[in-house]
């Protein structure tokens, strides 16, 4: 194997390799940001690596500001709340550096920044993106430290509306930030929670893009190699946070999920949106929780596409080896089975779970999904993601 380091060009600019996160003045320069806000999560601020960073940008001379009142699941008031630091500290750009939710942020800071309409108009719906003002978007570069979104190869960003407790995905093309820095080394301080859910994240992604109904063998062919890294090196990333191949490979597999799923995602994600917006869950770990949920009620729809990619990735017995790996994968890394593992003291009545189904089938998601997700199957696959069944 060659060594881990790379430029790619796909879907952006990724300038993949540990270390790499010192090149941090270079892009600042190739992007022709001079005044950057860089945007991280208060958790991450507190940690060495936020520092070391900041240092590198400190030892360049470079005037920057920094934000990070970015909640996990980040709402409208965190965006608000950015924007007015940007605009008063005259910023030109912004630097997204964190996991999803510090990404998504910044991303949107950057792009909100600028338009005169709320940012609920530029969801991502039609071409509800054209009513946006393209020149005002600042420009972004992206520095993820969690393995799981690939936000930041992403055109889009998410955001809960408080109001309305739903998330809601805003899209536009120019969301895609103009540089990324993929760092394995800034990952490997993360926990094995958090380890474990955004890996699985990336699975889901991969998963999700590679059963959506359409064709797109582009897609297809990023999300197997995808699906095969998350299984070889998860578990390993998992073991030992310092190994930096699977970090690596992690790191990898997670902006392939996010460039494979513009075919489309699925029941996972229709049914762990809501849930995360209602009890603010890690995304990537309900994600994991409903998994095998939603393979088992596709089956129909998938068995022969699972059977290829299970023999791809060296699993055997098709459809029910890759069924049993998931469930395999799940148990090592400690993800709860059912949902009252995940959320304690879980107690949903009827109406709520009906608010759950409803929810779910009008999510963007559903209909990616390769079996129709009626109102009754989003039902069906809660109650057996409540009772482990
Ligand atoms: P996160 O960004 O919410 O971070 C979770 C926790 O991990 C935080 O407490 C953070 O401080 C900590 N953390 C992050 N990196 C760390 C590191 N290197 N060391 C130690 N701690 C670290 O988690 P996430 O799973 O990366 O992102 C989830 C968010 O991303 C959700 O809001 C979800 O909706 C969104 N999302 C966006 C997309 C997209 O396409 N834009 C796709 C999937 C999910």
């Amino acid at each position: 194997m060659s060594k881990l380091i790379s430029k790619w060009n796909y879907p952006t600019t990724v300038r993949f390799g540990a270390g790499r996160i010192k090149e941090l003045p270079e892009v600042l320069a190739a992007t022709g940001i001079k005044r950057p806000l860089f945007v991280t999560d208060p958790g991450l601020a507190k940690l060495p690596v936020v520092a070391s960073t900041l240092k590198i940008l400190d030892d360049a001379k470079v005037p920057y500001g920094v934000f990070s009142e970015v909640r996990p699941n980040p709402v409208e008031s965190n965006l608000t709340a950015g924007i007015a630091v940007f605009k008063k500290g005259k910023h030109d750009g912004v630097i997204a550096f964190g996991g999803g939710s510090a990404l998504d942020l910044g991303k949107l800071i950057a792009f909100q920044a600028g338009q005169t309409r709320p940012v609920w108009d530029f969801e991502d719906v039609d071409d509800w993106w054209t009513r946006a003002n393209s020149d005002a978007i600042a420009p972004i570069i992206a520095v993820p430290t969690t393995a799981g979104t690939g936000s930041e190869v992403g055109r889009a960003g998410v955001i809960t509306n408080e109001a309305t407790h739903t998330k809601k995905v805003i899209f536009h093309p120019k969301l895609l930030p103009a540089i990324v820095i993929a760092d394995p080394e800034l990952s490997v301080g993360m926990p094995g929670f958090i380890t474990a859910g955004t890996g699985m994240d990336a699975l889901a992604h991969c998963l999700e893009a590679y059963c959506a109904p359409g064709y797109h063998p582009m897609a297809d062919g990023i999300a197997v190699e995808g699906v095969r890294l998350v299984f070889e090196n998860l578990p390993k990333a998992y073991a030992n946070g310092k190994d930096l191949v699977a970090r690596a490979h992690m790191m990898s597999a997670a902006a392939m999920g996010a460039t494979a799923f513009q075919k489309g995602l699925g029941a996972i994600h229709s049914l762990s949106h809501p849930i995360g917006a209602l009890y603010d869950t890690h995304h990537g770990m309900t994600n994991a929780v409903f998994m095998p949920y939603v393979l088992a009620f596709n089956r129909d729809a998938i068995e022969v596409r699972i059977a290829r990619l299970a023999a791809y990735c060296g699993i055997k017995g098709g459809f029910d080896g890759f069924a049993k790996a998931i469930i395999k994968l799940r148990k090592e890394l400690k993800v709860p089975h059912a949902l009252p593992g995940l959320i304690k003291g879980l107690d949903m009545d009827k109406k709520r779970k009906g608010l759950i189904a409803d929810m779910a089938v009008v999510d963007p998601t559903a209909g990616g999904n390769p079996v129709k997700l009626t109102k009754k199957a989003a039902l069906t696959l809660l109650e057996n993601a409540i009772a482990g069944t």
